[in-house]
């Protein structure tokens, strides 16, 4: 792993107030795991109050608006965001992309929105089952993500990172395999040299997500190209997502 392991929880729909006391735990227990980056995106209503509470870790949102305000009922923008307390951002997440139909050019304007407004982007992508028992996976991929990354990042590139997140893998409890991920990444790495150039390209962390658990994270983050991780289900309990904290801290010593 070349930078720092970041492990990003997205818990999606879940967590009232009643969580805050797992936010709590999960903060108290990053600081005994400095090696590692913590990061939670709670639902935008506890954003402020985990941002409150959080002494370690970063707080994010798990989608935002292209558009900086105006008559948009429902939207949140980006600045919103991060007077809320928010540090980044995950866009272009599969969930989004299927229920809410978000196409490559709509996710690609709301990072160019976050990226404006001072925030870090994650930005997700990754191929269906059937995309890739024909084969395409790779290319997929490639044409998702070349449409919804920033043409250019100038000098921001330590404030984007690349989720590759197989939809088929998501909440499903079969995580692809070290040599999908391997290969994945690889091509990933890739294309943001070829976007970015080689400095700026190098910079950009790559993240694995689909149902890591404490069980595999070990095998998952001392894979080749992986500099993190984005948990969905296993990140709503601290046990469970500080378990995978701490498998990224022994990957990074090993
Ligand atoms: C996610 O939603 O980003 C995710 C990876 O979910 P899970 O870990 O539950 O598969």
């Amino acid at each position: 792993m070349s930078s720092r392991p970041y492990i990003v929880g997205n818990w999606k729909m879940h967590g009232t107030r009643a969580m805050l006391s797992e936010a709590r735990a999960i903060d108290r227990a990053a600081q005994r795991h400095m090696k590692v980056e913590v990061a939670i995106a709670p639902p935008y209503t506890l954003i402020h109050p985990v941002h409150r509470e959080a002494e370690q870790i970063a707080v994010g949102a798990q989608d935002c608006h292209e558009q900086e305000g105006g008559a948009f009922t429902g939207e949140i923008s980006a600045a919103m965001i991060a007077d809320a307390g928010a540090k980044f951002v995950i866009l272009g997440h599969s969930e989004r992309r299927t229920h809410h139909g978000e196409s490559d050019a709509l996710v690609r304007a709301k990072a160019d929105a976050a990226l404006a407004a001072g925030l870090r982007v994650i930005m997700c992508c990754g191929e269906s089952a059937k995309t890739r028992e024909m084969g395409r996976a790779v290319a997929f991929v490639k044409k998702q993500l070349k449409a919804s990354l920033p043409p250019q990042i100038e000098s921001a590139a330590e404030k984007l990172s690349v989720a590759y997140e197989p939809i088929w893998a998501v909440g499903t409890g079969n995580a692809a395999t070290p040599d999908n991920i391997a290969e994945m990444h690889g091509v990933i790495r890739a294309l943001l040299v070829s976007l970015y150039g080689e400095e700026q390209g190098a910079k950009v962390r790559i993240l694995y997500g689909g149902s890591v658990t404490p069980g595999n994270a070990a095998e998952i983050l001392s894979v080749d190209g992986v500099d993190g991780a984005l948990v969905g289900g296993a990140s709503l309990t601290a046990d469970s997502f500080m378990g995978i904290a701490l498998a990224a801290t022994e990957a990074d010593d090993s």
